[in-house]
């Protein structure tokens, strides 16, 4: 689950292939893709066969395999979420294009002419960005930074029937739907049921018992902290994939295509 997007390449807008194996007016392009229409009385074994010798045809028709010029993962959906966060969080009034860039869901582009303004923001981004303040679940034992927090999830991580966590600021913390924890510092135990009950024992006494409270990340004994420290443009996720189609999408004129 994720983003991911694609540049197609221009050879079949420029008419630079060699002649498809359908006749044209059974092919639609569209979103950069090339495909076979399905209306056109085909039986099924008919259109699995034509979309068999297009596919067949796109992967050599042109230096880019299925006229692709650029293909990256963008990211997981919470770094794709915490991209979008960093460039609302930020803004000075500079961000106009980053801070809605991402999608909501798979589907959408980015003009080409808009890239080269995606690529001017995210050097902006980048001076407004480091420097700045970030939170981390921690490992306490091991200082390793579990989790980064994302303001836009409220913290929260896991949700179960009965009581909600995650962590901010101001610590980890159990809502039921008020808070009934809170506390900087965590002493994690497994509880000798057998069905992943865990225990939370905060720094300040704060106690509560419950299955799935690991996080998703941790479900053993582990000593938990939230730690922050300032912000390096290496801590924001999705520049490098971003960069590479913007940059492509500049290159060729054609647009990036969310998927
Ligand atoms: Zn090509």
């Amino acid at each position: 689950m994720g983003l991911d997007a694609r540049v197609p390449c221009r050879c079949w807008v420029d008419g630079l292939t060699p002649e498809p194996p359908i006749a044209r007016p059974l092919l639609e392009y569209a979103s950069g893709h090339l495909c076979v229409l399905g209306s056109h009385g085909q039986t099924r074994d008919e259109q699995i066969a034509m979309d068999n010798a297009l596919n067949a045809w796109l992967k050599t028709c042109c230096p880019h395999p299925n006229l692709e010029y650029c293909v990256d993962r963008v990211g997981n959906w919470p770094a794709v979420r915490l991209f979008s966060e960093y460039a609302s969080r930020f803004d000075d009034g500079r961000l106009v294009l980053l801070r809605n860039l991402m999608p909501a869901c798979n589907g959408g582009q980015v003009e080409s002419a808009d890239a080269q303004r995606c690529l001017d923001e995210l050097d902006v981004m980048r001076t407004l960005v480091e420097g700045r303040t970030a939170y981390f679940l921690s490992d306490a034992i091991t200082g390793e930074e579990v989790r980064q927090y994302v303001a836009a999830y409220g913290g929260l991580i896991t949700m179960t029937p009965s009581f909600s966590s995650g962590f901010d600021p101001d610590g980890l913390f159990v809502k039921n739907p008020d808070e009934v924890f809170r506390a900087m510092r965590v002493s994690q135990r497994v509880i000798g049921d057998g069905q992943g009950t865990l225990e939370w024992v905060g720094d300040n006494g704060a106690r509560f018992v419950g299955v799935k409270l690991g996080l998703g990340i941790g479900d053993g004994d582990r000593e938990w902290q939230v730690t922050s420290r300032p912000l390096v443009w290496a801590d924001v996720p999705c520049v490098e994939p971003l960069t590479r189609l913007l940059r492509a999408s500049v290159e060729i004129d054609m647009p990036v295509y969310w998927w």
